[in-house]
């Protein structure tokens, strides 16, 4: 079976193409464009978009010619339906009604979060985990169970990405900022109280954010610090708590920020304390990509031959919860 994913949810244009064979998947291409804001601005939905529809022959074409496949090659097309941004979302749905409408190929629409947790379980050989989805959309802790995943904790109100992303801004680098903070908080040692916010099993990075901004006047670096410690923590002992309840023995984390290298390293000390297996999704594959959408596609078409092009929807709110997974 040879797919092709649409991910157009946020920042990101990407086309991938997957071939798979079995339970094996070979990614042929992902090809990519990403939209980057003016320094200390964040995602204009409209801009994005505008961004999008510029840039989506040309990464179309690319996919297509890097993979060394035609468009009838294809057995089925897969789109990130949502959550996402709704300019941005139906850039990558009308992309895909075309090809679909045109080609007669099947067509599917996909959760993008979803998305980036199947991507994972591919890549990493995770089977059953719980998994920590840390990205600029999210920020979940997720067990699957009975066909649907459940969330076992998440934010109550920015994402774990937004929390960097806006501190980022603040001082002054341009979204996305999780590597530059990264870069910097490891230069610093020097830890400054900031709060931390855990209600049950949720957290809340709101009064942390703007508790960093005012520290960062002082000291810029100290503050990267601070800030990766305590929502790091944070996060942490929502994931102790989260295997001490479920009883996982595997931890996947997936989503833009999984590629921190101090979350893993602080994670990898809750496991061990655990016997808990950590898997953290390869740095390429962190971020938002069109492999997320083509792998769930091809999954999807297991047990389904696709959507009629009039219910091909986009949902902006679409949550990874509500969705029956039946492959
Ligand atoms: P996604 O929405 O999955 O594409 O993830 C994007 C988010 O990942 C943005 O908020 C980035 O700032 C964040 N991110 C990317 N690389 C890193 C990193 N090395 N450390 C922390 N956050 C990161
Ligand atoms: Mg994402």
């Amino acid at each position: 079976m040879l797919g092709l994913g649409i991910e157009s949810t946020a920042h990101t244009f990407s086309c991938a193409i997957i071939k798979k064979d079995g339970k094996k998947g070979e990614i042929l291409s992902d090809v990519r464009r990403i939209f980057r804001p003016s320094s200390g601005e964040g995602i204009h939905p409209r801009e994005a978009s505008r961004h999008h529809i510029e840039n989506s022959s040309i990464v179309l074409s690319e996919c297509l010619n890097e993979a060394n496949v035609t468009i009838k090659d294809l057995d089925l097309i897969s789109y990130a339906a949502g959550p996402g941004l709704g300019p941005c979302l139906r850039v990558g749905a009308v992309v895909a009604r075309s090809l679909s409408s045109f080609y007669k190929i099947p067509i599917y629409p996909v959760n993008h979060a979803i998305g980036h947790i199947e991507l994972g379980k591919l890549l990493t050989g995770a089977t059953n985990p719980l998994v920590l989805l840390v990205s600029g959309g999210h920020t979940m802790l997720l067990a699957f169970l009975n066909k649907q995943w459940r969330v076992f904790g998440e934010t109550l109100d920015i994402t774990l990405g937004q929390l960097l992303d806006q501190f980022g801004r603040s001082i002054g680098f341009a979204s996305p900022c999780g590597k530059n903070i990264e870069n910097l908080a490891s230069e610093s040692s020097d830890y400054v109280q900031l709060p931390y916010s855990v209600k049950g099993n949720d957290v809340s990075f709101s009064g942390l954010l703007s508790a960093t901004k005012s520290i960062s006047k002082k000291d810029k670096t100290s503050a990267c610090y601070s800030l990766q410690e305590t929502a790091f923590a944070m996060i942490c002992e929502a994931v102790e708590r989260a295997i001490s309840f479920t009883r996982k023995k595997e931890l996947m984390i997936v989503g833009g920020v999984a590629a921190n290298k101090r979350l893993s390293e602080m994670l990898h000390d809750v496991c061990n304390r655990h016997k808990c297996k950590l898997f953290v999704v390869p740095i390429k594959y962190a971020g938002d990509c069109g492999s997320q959408i083509c792998w769930t596609g091809l999954l999807e078409s297991q047990v389904n031959s696709g959507v009629p092009i009039q219910d091909t929807f986009v949902t902006q709110s679409w949550r990874l919860d509500s969705v029956k997974v039946n492959y």
